[in-house]
């Protein structure tokens, strides 16, 4: 055990998450797709951080933009002056996000993002009553932890909003596993429909959902849910919150958004994670009408301040300069098939989109999760030099998020490493 390891347990509390236990990993240097770490080994990173490193580590365009903002001597004064960084990124936000008329308020995290969409949809729909799917996570906050679907991170039975949930699209496992991708659509919509008329009264301020769940494992329904359940929606005038944390920016390879798979424009966006690449930016994009409902004047100090906002300028540049969408596609679609191709009975499901693959682990012959094989497989990819992510309801699924800048030959060095993990594993399994 590190040294900082015993001291971060000292003075961090108990329910912080750390992998790797005892060999928990200092992180000391990166470059391209690739970490070193204390321990001095160099590791190719397929995680990023959780989808949050996404053009790569030490990336001149975005350190070179962020060193000029920092040698003008201001690092921020306060979002109450002008910021030309800020206002530039807010344009070509507001230009990408599809919405007509767009407004941006940024913030310093998803979770501050959500909070901020949750306070204008239930402001300019007078109701506190939420839609949420479950296994969905939406942040650490009072407010968004109501509306997360995950028991690990549901941490509190207290509630601001009336939330009501919709089943996740699980199509492994359960009711949804059996229905063809039509008849889940439709199976949704006839729960929606009843939710809305049984317990609400219609009287609800947004549905709020993940294109892709990102900590539930990278669960997505069909394409055009979304938009089948924003008609009944639109019947009542509910608005619909994509939350695009995790799937924003080019990530799904197919679509610059995730709500882009389902034939739907969004009354709201939320947005985190990548659009920093590290430094801390989030914020919401949606209709002026939304954006201006807030009745009291909301304010953030950090949000979107010169440094964050001139990361996410540069960060957004690279992304369309680079066609890191179309890299998305190519590369995720070797690893995708790469990993469909293993044929061994503790891989349940290998599902996803673009750089957002998850792998579920289960044990064989059945759909019943097992979280053992995947920590297994977590901590082989580890000493085989590959970082990786976990998550899942059942902490069941590999979750592979690297930067979008990833090459071929390092999807195929990462697959190389998943492969002998997995087949070691496998043959450990005694199921
Ligand atoms: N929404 C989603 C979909 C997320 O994945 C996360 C972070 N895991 C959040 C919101 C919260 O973002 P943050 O950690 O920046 O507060």
């Amino acid at each position: 055990m590190s040294e900082l390891l015993d001291r971060h347990r000292a003075v961090m509390p108990n329910w912080m998450p750390v992998y790797y236990g005892d060999d928990a990993l200092e992180i000391v240097s990166g470059s391209g797709r690739r970490v070193t770490a204390a321990d001095g080994r160099t590791y190719l990173d397929f995680f990023g951080g959780v989808l949050t490193t996404m053009i790569g580590y030490d990336v001149a365009e975005i350190s070179d933009a962020v060193r000029r903002q920092i040698g003008t001597g201001v690092a921020h004064t306060s979002t109450l002056y002008l910021i030309r960084q800020q206002v530039e990124l807010a344009e070509k936000i507001a230009r990408l996000s599809g919405i007509p008329d767009a407004r941006v308020f940024f913030t310093n995290s998803g979770t501050e993002a959500n909070e901020s969409a949750l306070l204008m949809a239930t402001n300019v729909r007078r109701s506190n009553q939420i839609l949420a799917i479950k296994n969905s996570y939406h942040g650490r906050t009072f407010g968004t932890m109501a509306i997360t679907g995950h028991r690990t991170w549901s941490s509190s039975s207290l509630s601001p909003f009336t939330v009501n949930w919709l089943a996740s699209a699980d199509r492994l496992r359960g009711r949804m596993a059996r229905l063809s991708d039509a008849d889940l659509i439709e199976a949704a919509v006839d729960d929606l429909r009843e939710v809305l008329a049984t317990v609400t009264a219609g009287d609800v301020a947004a549905l709020i959902a993940e294109p892709i769940q990102g900590v539930g494992g990278f669960v997505a329904g069909p394409d055009g849910l979304l938009g089948a359940y924003r008609k009944v929606l639109g019947e009542h005038g509910i608005l619909l919150i994509a939350d695009e944390v995790q799937t924003g920016w080019g990530r799904t390879g197919d679509h610059f958004w995730g709500y882009q798979a389902h034939d739907v424009v969004p009354d709201l966006i939320t947005f985190a994670k990548g659009i920093g690449n590290g430094f801390a930016l989030g914020g919401v994009v949606g209709s002026a009408t939304v954006m201006n409902a807030v009745p009291a004047i909301s304010f953030s100090t950090f949000g979107g301040n010169p440094i964050s906002a001139a990361a996410g300028n540069a960060v957004l540049d690279y992304v369309l300069d680079h066609d890191l969408q179309g890299n998305a596609r190519r590369v995720g679609t070797i690893l995708l098939d790469g990993l469909r191709a293993l044929d061994h009975a503790i891989v349940g499901q290998v599902r996803g989109r673009g750089l957002m693959i998850g792998i579920e682990f289960v044990r064989p012959g059945t759909t019943e999760p097992d979280p053992g094989a995947t920590l297994r497989v977590f901590d082989l990819c580890r000493a085989g030099g590959l970082l990786v992510g976990k998550g899942g309801l059942h902490g069941n699924v590999l979750r592979i998020g690297p930067p979008l800048t990833l090459t071929e030959e390092e999807a195929r060095e990462g697959l190389t490493v998943l492969a002998d993990a997995i087949a070691v594993a496998d043959g450990e399994s005694v199921f």
